[in-house]
C-alpha cells in the first residue's frame, strides 16, 4: 500500500491497523502463563474492532505470533521507562503515536501526572469510544491530542495543556519506520525544542542496516516460508524505506545522555529470545533512552 505525504487512516486500515497488531500481541502476552505485563485493554480493543467488522487475516495473525516475544519485551521496556521517570519526579508524559497503548490506564502513575497521547484523530476516537464503553478510568490525568505527527503537533500539544518548562518523559514506540526520514528529523528537533532540562525520551529506533535490500529480501523469503501470503500487505509496505540519521549520535550531539540496547539483547533479558527460524523476522531495532541533564549536574 503506497504511502503519501498527507495520508490518514482509521484503526482498521493502513498504518492504523498496525496498532491492532500490537494490541493482539499484548493480549496474547497478557494471557500467557508468565506474562511480562498485563494489559486488559488490549483484548477489548480487538473485540471492539471485530464488532466493527475487522478481522485479522491469517497472515497477520501468524506475523503477530512470530513477533510476539519482541512486542512483549518492547512493551515491558517502555513500561519500566515510564515508571522510572515518575519515580524520579517527572510528572508529564507524552506518548507519540500512542495507537492502542493503554499505559495511561494501566501503569501506576505518581499523583499529579498528566499523560498526553498523540495519534491520528480516527485512531484516538476509536480508542476513546472503546474505553468509554467499558467505563475505563485513566490512572493519570489524560489528554488526547488528535493530530498527524507530520503536521504542527507542538501547537496542538501546547493547546492541550502541555508545559514545555517542566521536564517531560517522551516515548516513540512503533513509530519511526512510518515517518519519512525528514519527518523523523523534524520530530526530534521539535521534541528537543519542547524539552526542559531533566526531560527523558525512550525510542524504538531503527538499527543499522534495517533497510538493507538483502535483509529485506531474506525477511520476505522467511515470511513466505512461514506460509505468510507475500501478496498481501506487509507492514514493510507501509514503511518509508529511507536512510535515517543515527539517533544516538543525533541526541548526543545535542547534549542528551544516551544509553542503548539492541532488540535481541533486550529479548534475552526478558526471556523472550526468538527461535533461529524467527530471528530474521525480528525487527532490527535499538532501544534508546536519552536524558537531558539538569544544569549544574556533573558531566
Ligand atoms: N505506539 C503504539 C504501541 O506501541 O502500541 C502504536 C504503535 S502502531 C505500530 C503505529 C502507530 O503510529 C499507529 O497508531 C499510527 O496511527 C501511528 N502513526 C504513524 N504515523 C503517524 C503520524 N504521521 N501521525 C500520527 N500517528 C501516526
Amino acid at each position: 500500500m503506497a504511502r503519501t505525504e498527507d495520508d490518514n487512516w482509521n484503526i482498521t486500515e493502513s498504518v492504523g491497523a498496525t496498532a491492532l497488531g500490537v494490541a493482539m500481541a499484548r493480549a496474547a502476552e497478557s494471557s500467557c502463563d508468565c506474562p511480562l505485563f498485563t494489559d486488559p485493554y488490549a483484548q477489548l480493543f480487538i473485540e471492539a474492532a471485530t464488532e466493527h467488522g475487522w478481522q485479522p487475516t491469517a497472515s497477520m495473525t501468524e506475523r503477530v505470533r512470530i513477533v510476539g516475544g519482541y512486542a512483549a519485551a518492547r512493551t515491558k521496556w517502555f513500561d519500566e521507562y515510564f515508571i522510572a521517570a515518575g519515580a524520579n519526579g517527572i510528572d508529564q508524559a507524552v506518548i507519540l503515536a500512542a495507537g492502542l497503548d493503554a499505559r495511561a490506564w494501566r501503569l501506576p502513575w505518581v499523583d499529579g501526572s498528566t499523560v498526553y497521547e498523540i495519534d491520528q484523530p480516527q485512531v484516538l476516537a476509536f480508542k476513546a469510544d472503546t474505553l468509554t464503553a467499558h467505563s475505563a478510568k485513566s490512572a493519570a490525568a489524560y489528554r488526547a491530542v488528535p493530530v498527524d505527527l507530520r503536521a504542527n503537533w507542538p501547537k496542538a500539544l501546547q493547546e492541550a495543556g502541555f508545559d514545555p518548562s517542566t521536564p517531560t518523559a517522551w516515548s516513540a514506540e512503533g513509530l519511526l519506520p512510518y515517518l519519512p526520514a525528514a519527518g523523523q528529523d523534524l520530530l526530534f528537533e521539535r521534541v528537543a525544542e519542547l524539552s526542559a532540562e531533566g526531560s527523558r525520551i525512550a525510542v524504538e529506533a531503527l538499527g543499522p542496516n534495517t533497510f538493507d535490500p538483502e535483509y529485506l529480501e531474506r525477511r520476505r523469503e522467511q515470511l513466505r516460508r512461514a506460509g505468510i501470503d507475500s501478496s498481501g500487505p506487509d507492514t514493510a509496505d507501509l514503511w518509508f524505506i529511507e536512510e535515517r540519521a543515527d539517533l544516538t549520535e543525533w541526541l548526543t550531539e545535542r547534549g542528551w545522555e544516551v544509553t542503548a540496547v539492541e532488540a535481541l539483547s533486550l529479548m534475552e533479558r526478558y526471556d523472550r529470545a526468538p527461535s533461529a527460524d524467527d530471528e530474521d523476522l525480528t525487527p532490527r531495532s535499538v532501544f534508546i533512552e536519552a536524558r537531558l541533564p539538569l544544569a549544574g549536574s556533573p558531566a
